[in-house]
């Protein structure tokens, strides 16, 4: 910036002082010259009067007595030009000096002059000339010539002080100048960097306002824009963190694509939702949730504008069913105006669903059996089979038998329910593990030795108490010994229980393991689930409800103990109980 005003600075300056310099020569050398013009008047007119009346000797001592008083070289020429007298050298050897343009001149205006260049003084001369009309009625000249040296030093003096006052002039606005550029330059540059700090998200930064003129103007407007932009940025920070708050805490996933299906936005769920460990924006939705259905509803409701609520089942990541309920999103910019979608995974209200309509229907398969056999058995005594004592007898007994397994059924299946209620409360003590233990093999003692079976104990002897329901407790060992009789036809049922560690925890592992039929291997995820079993038929034969183990699993839970079975077919079965400290 400096430079460029030191240039423009520069020639203007210069061009002032050539045009100074020519203006003000000019003007003294004119006024110089008048002045010159003037005096050599007034001194021609004295001298004049000094010239002698008769002309007949030479003039030249006169001439060179009054160049003393003068310092004008003095000349007085005849009409014809001959010169009669010359201060400076014999008028003798001069030649005619009516050709002069000064004595031309004179002859016809009474005045003349002129400026030449005089070869022997090598300066320019200045002559004025007056014509003299004597009595005698003969006219004269009397020329009186200067040199102009001292016009020349006059000039040259005043160029000199013009070159000082101007040198001096530029120096001081230069100094000032540059005063002013780095005053504004360091500004700018404080505002180049300010700008720069903006850029980079430094937006605490301001800038200290020291002028009052424009420039403090500008920097304070540019404080303003900056503390503006800051205010701003907060404010959309703020805004984007609520936004990205609530899209946290949303449960449902939530999708923002564009017309293009292109993803913009989405919440934690979503991600979740489609295992998705990486940012997807801008991405096809296709790519990451690998569903034709869903695009499909959402190109519908792009086209169409309005709401759809679907339930779609995909098998990516994984086999779920989805609530999805897809929105038009309308936006200033069309590009992005696209669907909003609510994924709401309702994979295990299917699931729970499908588990209630299998109950019922299970509930409602195992209760006819029974009720048909007592309606037709009663029906048929009605009939008259009554007056035959010894059928009437077997077939009261066979009622008997199906209405125990009816009461049973209700049984296992109102204390099901009430476990899952919440009803039945544990009531944890340190139990003797033995005392429970011993009351069980006694309920069970008869029915192993009608199928002459063994029931034995292994327990250690270290083991005396556990910290548990006494009756829940009994209830689960009742029903898992008794499922080891039920499904073992040599051999017999033990349990063990003995100390295990465990990532450094002391366990206590209680396992009944019997010699019987075993569990085919693809059976034995699902044991355990109400009403499941390998064989329905043998199981209700046995005077099984198939709810036994599914009570068990719940009490098990209760405790807070965890419970695996472990078996092999023909070779027998093991339920292990882990009880934690
Ligand atoms: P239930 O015994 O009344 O049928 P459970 O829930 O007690 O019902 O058992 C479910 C099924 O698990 C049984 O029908 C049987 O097929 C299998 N099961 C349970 N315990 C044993 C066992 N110790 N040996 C072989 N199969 C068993």
């Amino acid at each position: 910036m400096f430079k460029k005003i030191l240039i423009t600075y520069t020639i203007i300056f210069i061009l002032i002082v050539i045009s100074l310099e020519i203006y003000l020569s000019s003007v003294i050398k004119s006024n110089y010259i008048k002045n010159l013009k003037n005096s050599l008047l007034i001194q021609s007119k004295l001298i004049a009067l000094n010239i002698p009346d008769k002309l007949e000797k030479p003039l030249d001592d006169f001439c060179k007595d009054f160049k003393e008083k003068t310092s004008a070289r003095i000349t007085i020429i005849a009409e014809d030009g001959k010169v009669l007298g010359d201060s400076d050298e014999p008028s003798q050897n001069m030649e005619n000096h009516y050709n002069r343009p000064e004595i031309r001149e004179a002859d016809i205006n009474e005045i003349g002059s002129s400026i030449r260049f005089s070869k022997t003084l090598s300066t320019d001369m200045f002559y004025l000339a007056v014509s003299i009309n004597r009595d005698d009625n003969k006219k004269i000249f009397l020329r009186l010539s200067v040199p102009l040296k001292d016009i020349q030093k006059a000039i040259n003096d005043l160029r000199i002080k013009i070159l000082i006052a101007s040198s001096i002039s530029l120096l001081t606005l230069l100094l000032i100048t540059l005063y002013q550029t780095e005053k504004i330059k360091k500004t700018i540059n404080e505002i180049v960097n300010l700008s720069k700090e903006i850029a980079t998200g430094n937006l605490k930064s301001r800038l200290i306002i020291t002028e009052k003129d424009e420039l403090g103007d500008l920097t304070k407007n540019i404080n303003e824009m900056a503390q503006s932009i800051e205010y701003q940025l907060h404010e959309i920070e703020l805004e984007k963190q609520r936004l990205e708050t609530i899209l946290k805490t949303i449960s449902e996933s939530l999708i923002l694509v564009d017309n293009k299906l292109r993803v913009i936005l989405y919440n934690f769920s979503f991600k979740n939702l489609f295992q998705i460990d990486q940012d997807i924006t801008n991405k096809p939705l296709i790519e990451i949730c690998r569903n034709i259905e869903i695009v499909q509803l959402i190109e519908h409701v792009i086209k169409t504008n309005q709401s759809v609520t679907k339930e779609i089942q995909t098998t990516y990541p994984k086999e779920s069913f989805l609530l999805v309920t897809a929105n038009p999103y309308y936006s200033i910019n069309e590009e992005s105006s696209g669907a909003v979608l609510t994924l709401y995974d309702i994979t295990k209200l299917k699931k729970l669903e499908q588990i209630r309509k299998d109950f019922v229907a299970n509930v409602s398969h195992e209760m006819k059996t029974p009720i048909t056999a007592i309606k037709g058995f009663a029906e048929t005594l009605l009939d008259g089979a009554i007056d035959d004592k010894e059928n009437a007898i077997k077939f009261l007994k066979t009622i008997k038998t199906h209405s125990e397994r009816l009461n049973s059924l209700i049984d296992d299946l109102l204390t099901l329910s009430r476990i899952e209620l919440g009803e039945i409360k544990l009531e944890k003590n340190n139990i003797n593990i033995n005392e429970a233990i011993d009351n069980v093999f006694n309920l069970l003692s008869n029915k192993a030795k009608s199928k002459g079976l063994y029931l034995k104990k292994d327990i250690d002897p270290a083991i005396k108490y556990i910290n548990a329901d006494f009756n829940r407790f009994q209830q689960i060992l009742l029903n898992i010994i008794d499922n080891g009789i039920k499904f073992t036809e040599k051999g017999g049922v033990t349990l063990k229980a003995y100390k295990i560690n465990k990532d450094g925890k002391e366990f206590i592992e209680i396992i009944v393991e019997d010699t019987g039929i075993g569990i085919p291997k693809k059976h034995l995820t699902r044991i355990g689930e109400r009403f499941y079993r390998v064989d329905a038929e043998r199981s209700r034969n046995l005077g099984g409800t198939g709810l036994g183990l599914a009570i068990v699993k719940h009490l098990i839970k209760a405790h807070g103990w965890e419970m695996k079975i472990e078996s092999e077919e023909s070779i027998g079965t093991k339920v292990i109980i882990s009880i934690s400290p």
